[in-house]
């Protein structure tokens, strides 16, 4: 190992000593595939600097917030700038008022507005504005879908609490556990079922519009029109997670793009622009249920900090000002999704691309990808050979096959045939055979 490598190899040895696995979020840690994990030292645009001296093209992007890029300049110029005027107050400031106001404009159905510091907070606290509104206690959520580490989610959550197999975690009393029901996504069948079963008791549909933590799978035509139509007959009240959709599969999220209203909405990633935010949000006569305007209580000492609404107001003003970018993401994802089925077409029969916009996924198995049940059919060995053969092309990949590849508008046409370039070396290798 040479002695670049070899400073990721001590930082992980060190790390491991100190922080639990290494990491302070668990997929970081390579545990699904292997390995070593980059440790970051600086990352501008779509490239990571490493500490091992490698420079990495990055289709993570901090697991969603970057839609611009890394170090995007009016959004370090706007966190330099707020710094400077004090970097907490708890106590109101008028960037809180034009940040909601922005949300609220770029997504109709959230009328009122909570900052949290994270998306975990946020759909959290939409749950228990839920229960309290309904006077209802289950959840309804999807196996594979991921919102957050909060006890009653932690149930057939995707993403890294699939990744590591654990379905649930130690630690979630079984009570609460046993308050969340989880059903087939893509199958409004199975959510009736349950609705039936459990009449009058479910307080919400809790599910993300556009499934990112199972691997990008989208959601079929009639799916959430179908949601929307169960949580009405049933007093149910829908909530959609769009901590990972809002502000990227269009400016007015998943919920923008397929017409479906939701009751409750939980947002993240893209709205800190890369700083720690979380938002609740919905309609006013919910959302006047929230303390200090009603009885249900949801507080947080840095919720609405002004260096993170400031950072989430630039990208959103960003955003506003440039609705390009969204066409440009669908054309840049549409050349990735082409490149990788033409490199992976003679194995046709062992992979398959699913793509949502700027969200990709190449699963190792063949399509389509409907659910959780079908995603767990993938090969995660190949998987893990094949990130570590893009790894060793310059591509860091999320590494985990339960995750969506994050484009931002800080990739272009190079980036992409890059990507596709090394994948086409890397996916013959990964599948054993010679190219
Ligand atoms: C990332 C994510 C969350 C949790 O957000 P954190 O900021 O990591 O707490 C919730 N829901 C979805 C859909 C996510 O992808």
């Amino acid at each position: 190992m040479d002695a670049a490598a070899d400073r990721n190899a001590a930082l992980f040895d060190r790390a491991r000593r100190v922080l639990p696995g290494g990491v302070n979020s668990p997929v970081r840690a390579f545990g699904a595939v292997g390995g070593t994990p980059v440790f970051v030292r600086s990352a501008k645009g779509c490239r990571l600097l490493g500490e091992d001296g490698r420079t990495y093209l990055d289709m993570v992007g901090s697991w969603g917030p970057l839609l611009l890029g890394h170090a995007h300049p009016r959004i370090v110029k706007a966190i330099r700038e707020a710094a400077g005027d004090g970097t907490s107050f708890g106590m109101p400031s008028a960037v809180e008022v034009e940040m909601a106001e922005a949300v609220a404009r770029a997504m109709p159905s959230l009328e009122m507005v909570r900052f949290t510091c994270s998306g975990t907070e946020a759909a959290m606290s939409a749950v228990r504005l839920a229960r309290a509104a309904t006077g209802r206690d289950l959840v309804l959520k999807f196996a594979g879908g991921y919102h957050g580490h909060a006890d009653g989610f932690l149930v057939e959550a995707g993403s890294g609490a699939a990744t590591g197999g654990v379905p649930s975690s130690p630690g979630v009393p079984a009570s609460v556990a046993g308050a969340t029901l989880t059903a087939r996504y893509n199958d409004l069948a199975d959510v009736e079922r349950l609705l039936r079963a459990h009449a009058g008791r479910v307080a919400c549909v809790a599910v993300e519009p556009v499934a990112g933590n199972m691997g990008v799978v989208p959601p079929e035509p009639g799916f959430l029109e179908g949601l929307r139509g169960l949580c009405d007959g049933h007093g149910a009240l829908l909530l959609f997670d769009e901590v990972i959709s809002g502000f990227r599969a269009g400016p007015g999220g998943a919920q923008g793009l397929y017409g479906v209203r939701p009751d409750l909405t939980a947002l993240g990633k893209i709205i800190g622009g890369g700083l720690p935010v979380g938002a609740y949000g919905g309609r006013r006569v919910l959302m006047e249920r929230v303390a200090p305007s009603g009885p249900v209580y949801q507080a947080g000492t840095l919720s609405g900090n002004p260096l993170a609404m400031r950072a989430g107001l630039e990208m959103l003003r960003i955003l506003a000002e440039q609705p390009q970018v969204f066409a440009r993401l669908e054309s840049l994802g549409a050349d990735l999704e082409a490149g990788l089925r033409d490199a992976a077409a003679p194995f046709a029969d062992r992979t398959c691309v699913q793509r949502v916009g700027s969200l990709l996924t190449l699963f190792f198995c063949p399509g389509p990808v409907r659910n959780f049940e079908d995603a767990l059919r993938a090969d995660r060995a190949a998987f893990g050979r094949f990130f570590h053969g893009m790894l060793r092309r310059g591509v860091h990949l999320p590494p985990a096959q339960f995750e969506a590849w994050f484009l931002s508008a800080a990739h272009g046409d190079e980036e992409i045939g890059q990507a596709v370039a090394a994948a086409r070396e890397a996916l013959p290798e990964a599948l054993g055979v010679r190219p």
